[in-house]
């Protein structure tokens, strides 16, 4: 009898003490897995309390991008969430802010699928704190929407399966070893191969994961039902590569000037990176033959850019027609990027002032080397505003099939003859 109670006095203290968290689970971070990357600071596990900073090694680019999973959550509990920014203070010889690697908002999930953002964080200096009620025992918080390989592989074979129009190929495999998955997408045959091609390519850069949602945006849109999506199709054959750097996106390392060039500044001859080489291959015999129209690089760009815009060709460095096609596809773009997200007014250049390796930038290798009536472009969606999560991206990537299918309609191949 006495033991009984006893036990009833222990249960209800028991219970009494697990209301609180002293008696929680302890919360445990891991980050090895596809893309993870999450240096332990420090687990406050009385104050609910994680702080780490990225990990990313700095020869592979900018340590600005993070991703870890959380267990030991009780369900229904807030979590404070730190990270620290200190790392990014001098990388590769250059004095980066930390804002690089602290958003707004953090994207988080409880299932690795669906994403969304926190509420916005508290910034100090170097470092931010989120904090989020979280209903389940897991959950997985980073910089922004993860994209990582198996996601594009995903992709690729899920509308190769699904689209009659689309196909999926491997571009190469990385020096790692890695494949880097494609697709192209094209409906009613292409017998003669003279249909106008159509390259879009995402994260040269890759932490920039947004333009990977970007992409895929585009590319379910393209193998949609849309009329307009359908005209597009009828009309050309279009390459999608949603990874272009896939060994640091696999590793969860930043990508953004690596050592000794990252892949957006590594469009020459003799590059080292298989997927640019690759690349560069399939887009001159495109040229060769007359079909390439348009190239169009995505990416994410700085921490204060509220809109998406265009890197567009400086003045200087375009012939007259090329200017021409160039102020048409901005013209066409800005008819379809509309509100809540339009284009930004300015239209920036990447020449020589951008940076010294500007002419190894892809969109200005494509102005140099291939014909005038090709349009390269980059496209920077903004990373840090409400809009920034996988719904705005692929809302993004739409409009960017939307200005392609609109500037097409008129084929800017016969409206000059080849210029080299
Ligand atoms: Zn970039």
């Amino acid at each position: 009898m006495l033991s009984d109670i006893v036990k009833g006095v222990a249960a209800f203290f028991a219970i009494a003490v697990c209301t609180t968290t002293l008696c929680a689970e302890e919360l445990r971070v891991t980050s090895d897995f596809p893309g993870g990357s999450a240096q332990v600071v420090q687990i406050d596990q009385t104050a609910r309390r994680v702080s780490i900073r990225p990990a990313g090694d700095p020869q592979f680019g900018w340590p600005c991008w993070w991703y870890f999973r959380l267990d030991g959550i009780q369900p229904g509990e807030t979590i404070r969430l730190e990270v620290v920014a200190d790392q990014l203070k001098r990388t590769n010889g250059q004095a980066l802010s930390a804002n690089w690697a602290l958003p707004s908002r953090a994207a988080m999930s409880i299932d690795q699928k669906q994403w969304t953002q926190t509420q916005p964080g508290v910034r100090d200096k170097d470092r931010a704190v989120w904090t989020a009620k979280i209903d389940a025992t897991t959950a997985w918080f980073a910089w922004g929407p993860p994209f990582v390989p198996s996601d594009a592989e995903a992709l690729a074979k899920r509308l190769d399966k699904s689209s009659p129009h689309a196909k999926a190929f491997t571009l190469c495999r990385t020096r790692a070893g890695r494949v880097v998955p494609a697709l192209t997408v094209t409906e009613g045959g292409d017998d003669d191969g003279t249909r106008m091609a159509v390259w879009v390519q995402a994260r040269q850069h890759a932490w920039e994961s947004g333009a990977s949602w970007v992409g895929r945006g585009f590319v379910e849109w393209l193998t949609g039902d849309d009329p307009r999506a359908v005209q597009l199709r009828k009309q050309t054959v279009v390459y999608f590569v949603p990874i272009m750097d896939i060994d640091n996106t696999a590793t969860g390392n930043g990508g953004k000037n690596q050592r000794p060039y990252d892949h957006n500044r590594g469009w020459f001859a003799d590059t080292q990176w298989n997927a640019v080489k690759a690349a560069m291959q399939k887009l001159q015999a495109l040229d060769q033959q007359q079909r390439l129209v348009a190239f169009i690089d995505l990416h994410n760009p700085g921490a204060n850019s509220p809109r998406p815009y265009f890197y567009v060709a400086a003045p200087s460095l375009v012939s007259e027609q090329q200017r021409g096609h160039q102020e048409r596809f901005i013209a066409a773009s800005r008819l379809e990027f509309v509100e809540p997200w339009p284009l930004e007014k300015d239209l920036p250049t990447t020449g020589p002032q951008y940076d010294p390796l500007w002419k190894r930038i892809s969109a200005n290798w494509i102005r140099q080397n291939m014909r005038d009536h090709v349009v390269g472009m980059t496209l920077e969606t903004a990373w840090n505003t409400p809009h920034s999560h996988p719904t705005g991206y692929q809302m993004i990537g739409q409009r960017l099939g939307l200005a392609l299918e609109r500037y097409l309609r008129t084929d800017p191949r016969t409206d000059e003859s080849k210029n080299q």
